[in-house]
């Protein structure tokens, strides 16, 4: 019903036959609209702080330029608007590298608890700040797996901010590695990493699109907070490129669970 066709039509010489082709043209169709919404969803994106900062600009220059408390306060808000267009240029840069190099499988091999030990420590301040605890339950061996370290990193960090972002002050986040001979999911030997926060969770009806560029269940909390809508869309990203998988469960008012699972075979340890 909602499918697209080139049509081809062409005489066969000498004859009174006529060829008629149809050529199903959906997806590439879908393809573009997809792109445009990108660019669209983009420049949106960038406008917003683009405009708070000529207001500013012009404000400063104008009738604030001998109030200098106001000059200071308009300052620290064009330096936010300032790191939110920073902050997403680097998402979409991270995006359309992770984006570029999908097909090909990563092979370093990569100590996946010392890996997320690292990004605790580093996220330490900003739980402290928001008045989080962590606890991080790992297997005593260490776990290695073939992948690449440093988009790993990237894909605990993203979940592990997100847990603490959302996950409401004075709660708990807890990361949890548990590794199978063969897990379910792959049906082969994986690790599994888990992210749970006990924060104010997400509308199921949100879930399936969770990981779309610019896809925000509270978009209010999402900027308010400085996020771009881009960090699970670079989790999906990560995680297909390690041929693994990623699943989101949430019970309003419970806090959401996000896990990991990566194969691990092909991994010396
Ligand atoms: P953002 O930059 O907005 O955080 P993400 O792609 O990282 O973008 O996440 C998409 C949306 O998923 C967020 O805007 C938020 O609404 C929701 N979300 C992600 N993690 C959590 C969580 N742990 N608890 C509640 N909502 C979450």
């Amino acid at each position: 019903q909602d499918a697209s066709f080139d049509v081809y039509c062409r005489m066969v010489p000498q004859s009174r036959v006529m060829l008629v082709s149809f050529q199903d043209v959906t997806h590439l169709e879908q393809a573009g609209q997809m792109r445009r919404d990108f660019v669209a969803n983009v420049s949106h994106e960038l406008r917003t702080p683009l405009t708070a900062l000529i207001g500013f600009i012009e404000t400063l220059r104008g009738a604030a330029s001998d109030d200098a408390a106001a000059r200071d306060r308009f300052l620290a808000i064009m330096q936010d608007e300032a790191g939110r267009m920073n902050r997403l240029v680097g998402d979409l840069l991270s995006l359309s590298r992770v984006e570029g190099e999908e097909r090909v499988r990563p092979r370093e091999e990569v100590d996946l608890s010392g890996q997320l030990g690292s990004v605790l420590n580093s996220l330490r301040p900003l739980a402290e700040e928001a008045g989080v605890a962590f606890w991080f339950d790992k297997p005593e061996a260490a776990v290695i797996i073939p992948g690449d370290a440093d988009q790993l990193r990237q894909v605990f960090t993203n979940l592990i901010e997100n847990a603490i972002k959302y996950g409401g002050s004075g709660g708990a986040v807890n990361v949890i590695v548990t590794v199978s001979e063969r897990d379910p999911a792959l049906r082969a030997p994986a690790v599994r990493v888990q992210v749970i926060d006990r924060g104010p969770g997400i509308d199921p009806m949100h879930l399936p699109r969770l990981t779309e560029r610019f896809y925000r269940a509270d978009s209010h909390r999402s900027r308010q907070l400085g996020g771009t809508g881009l960090g699970l869309a670079i989790v999906k990203h990560i995680v297909n490129r390690h041929r693994g998988r990623l699943r989101v469960e949430s019970t309003l008012g419970e806090g959401a669970t996000f896990t990991v699972i990566l194969p691990s075979a092909g991994a010396s340890g």
